[in-house]
């Protein structure tokens, strides 16, 4: 799954839509500090479901949302939208026919957040079931900040165990019994 575009709107401080285009294998993205490269690779873990508010380095989910500068004021609600290529069909269920898939999420001040796929509303957990298995996902290996490549060393056997059925595809499968038996 290539990360082909991010398109960002009133998330922390990126305030006017923008859209970043990824091209090629490798992307750096150099800049000095506090201009915003975190944010990026804050937003990708939001569109992805990442519902912890000190993971993107925040008190709460609506500090995400732009909160204005000396010139600008604070806006009503953030975007995020991530567009991959699925032309590999990496993608499992009925998403997998489409060459291209957009993923987006939505927060207003009120709190409410809606999420999509291809412009169609759906749950959060159509978002994570999704990705489950490829590692792409907001605590999914496909991103790895800093420290946790020491917190993999440092992991207990069964937190090891957890990576380990994700890299292998098999965490899904896992997390549907879970639901299956806890029904
Ligand atoms: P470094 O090189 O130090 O790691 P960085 O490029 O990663 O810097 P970020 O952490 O991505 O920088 O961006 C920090 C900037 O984002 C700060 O200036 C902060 O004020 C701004 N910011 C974060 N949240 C918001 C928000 N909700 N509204 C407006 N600006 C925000
Ligand atoms: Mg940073």
């Amino acid at each position: 799954m290539h990360l082909k575009q991010i398109k960002l709107a009133g998330f922390k401080s990126f305030v006017d839509p923008m859209q970043i285009h990824l091209q090629g294998q490798l992307v750096a993205v150099v800049g000095p500090n506090g201009c915003g490269k975190s944010n990026i690779m804050d937003a990708v873990r939001w569109v992805l479901g990442e519902s912890s508010a000190k993971q993107l380095r925040g008190e709460s989910m609506q500090d995400v949302i732009f909160n204005g500068s000396n010139t600008r004021k604070p806006l009503s609600r953030a975007s995020v939208e991530l567009v991959f290529d699925n032309t590999l069909q990496r993608v499992t269920g009925p998403w997998s026919p489409y060459t291209e898939i957009s993923i987006k999420r939505t927060l207003l001040r009120d709190g409410t957040s809606s999420y999509y796929i291809n412009q169609q509303a759906v749950r959060r957990r159509d978002i994570t079931d999704l990705f489950l298995g490829t590692g792409v996902g907001a605590r999914g290996y496909a991103v790895i900040e800093q420290g946790m490549i020491s917190r993999i060393i440092d992991a207990r056997p069964e937190e090891l165990r957890g990576y380990l059925e994700e890299a292998a595809g098999i965490s899904k499968y896992r997390e549907r019994r879970k639901e299956t038996t806890s029904r």
